[in-house]
């Protein structure tokens, strides 16, 4: 049982002789055992089990190893969030005094995660534009550099990364790539297979898929070799002293290293569980990923199209439209479809769009993407208004960009609204 389909509705959990045939939720802070003993032992990574949910939990195990078989990696852990995914996938590695390269059009969280939050502890980012040359992107690095970092299909600009470049210029700086697949999912691509190393999510978005919880994951291919470039990963190569002296690399091999150490130190500190009953949440949706998944890009398409043969719309970005920007790029590593999520450009710019957004009846405006019901959200006076003009052109997001998430209702339904909504415009 290794295909797509089969992995989304049984894979992580496989009940023995009596036991649940779903998933259950261990909805417990605590876990007993007989002897102190027996306690030392967990708590000095001698023995695997559960002690205290700030830092595992069964429930969420069992759904991060779900997303671990639907990705191909060798472990993986699931985040309060998906910012704390990103946090920890990049803090797991780079600390005050390092250096990360990201691709500038990430989610407007990231960016901001990034370029002001971690810069505050040191960390210093530069960013690359995802269409860069090879020339440009080797220049971005340094000595202390310790990763790069890029979503799939970039939250909102609908960026395709070209995967196996930046896994290229990552590799011959000897670090690892990390990249954010939240749009894609593992349904249309897994950027393991393309030469990532580490994939984050925002499960809140598809894998979830019903607005109904915020959580994140990271899973890791076990592939990078941190003991090839131990100078430049001293926290996984050298002894922690917060754990009486254990080598990550040496204890759980190149397969589990970086999830153990996000989980024994940064999950112990800071503390970014998901809570169980949310994990739950999220294994029921990743049962139905796959078939949502087509339906999210078959609807997705079928208003992009409608979108771009209007007289009133100014642009679309929608990789799977022949012609735009990323269509190469998405045959390659979406031959399957993208995602459901829409840019486009109302003609009349910033004022016409906001107009166009109160007409709509079955996409509600909200801070949301990826949900069965539709959604759409003005970018530029919400989740990126902290940015400059200079800085929203660079992450993709133009004044009068309108980011459409398209739900799982009628195709139809969908663009009988959105053309009563540009008609009253
Ligand atoms: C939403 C989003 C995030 C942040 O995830 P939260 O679950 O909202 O914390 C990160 N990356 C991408 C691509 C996203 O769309």
């Amino acid at each position: 049982m290794s295909r797509i389909e089969t992995l989304c509705v049984q894979g992580g959990y496989t009940p023995k002789n009596g036991e649940p045939r779903q998933i259950p939720i261990i909805q417990s802070t605590t876990f007993k055992y007989d002897t102190s003993e027996d306690m030392g032992k967990l708590f000095d990574l001698e023995a695997s089990g559960y002690f205290y949910t700030r830092l595992q939990n069964p429930t969420n195990d069992t759904v991060a190893a779900r997303i671990c078989a639907l990705e191909g990696g060798s472990a993986a852990m699931l985040t309060s969030s998906g910012q704390a995914a990103n946090f920890f996938a990049v803090f797991n590695i780079a600390s005050a005094g390092d250096h990360v390269v990201a691709c500038s059009a990430i989610y407007g969280g990231t960016y901001n995660l990034f370029a002001v939050t971690m810069k505050r502890m040191g960390i210093d980012f530069t960013f690359v534009s995802p269409d860069c040359t090879d020339e440009e992107l080797n220049a971005a690095f340094r000595p202390n550099t310790k990763a790069l970092f890029g979503e799939t299909i970039a939250n909102p600009a609908l960026c395709v990364l070209d995967i196996e470049q930046f896994a290229k210029a990552a590799h011959a700086h000897g670090v690892p790539l990390i990249i954010d697949n939240t749009f894609a999912t593992p349904v249309n691509c897994r950027p393991i297979e393309w030469g990532a190393d580490i994939v984050t999510h925002s499960t809140t978005k598809y894998m979830d898929g019903h607005g109904s919880a915020v959580g994140g994951a990271i899973v890791d291919s076990g592939k990078f070799d941190w003991n090839r470039y131990a100078d430049k990963f001293p926290g996984l190569t050298t002894p922690d002293d917060s754990y009486h002296g254990i080598t990550y690399t040496e204890r759980f091999g190149l397969e589990g290293a970086f999830i153990t150490k996000a989980t024994a130190q940064l999950m112990r500190d800071f503390g970014s569980i998901q809570a169980p009953q949310n994990a739950f949440l999220l294994g029921l949706g990743l049962e139905s990923l796959h078939v949502r998944m087509k339906r999210h890009c078959e609807n997705g398409q079928a208003v992009a199209e409608f979108l771009a043969g209007h007289d009133k719309i100014a642009w679309v970005s929608y990789c799977g439209l022949p012609g735009d920007k990323y269509y190469e790029r998405a045959k390659k590593y979406l031959p399957n479809g993208s995602c459901g999520v829409v840019s486009f450009g109302v003609k009349g710019g910033r004022k016409a769009a906001e107009a166009f957004m109160k007409h709509l009846k079955v996409a509600a405006i909200e801070t949301h993407v990826a949900d069965a019901r539709s959604c759409c959200l003005h970018p530029a006076s919400a989740t990126h208004r902290q940015m400059s003009d200079e800085e929203l052109l660079a992450a993709g997001v133009s004044p009068d960009l309108v980011r459409l998430s398209v739900g799982l209702e009628s195709k139809d339904d969908l663009i009988e609204d959105i053309a009563q909504a540009l008609a009253a415009i």
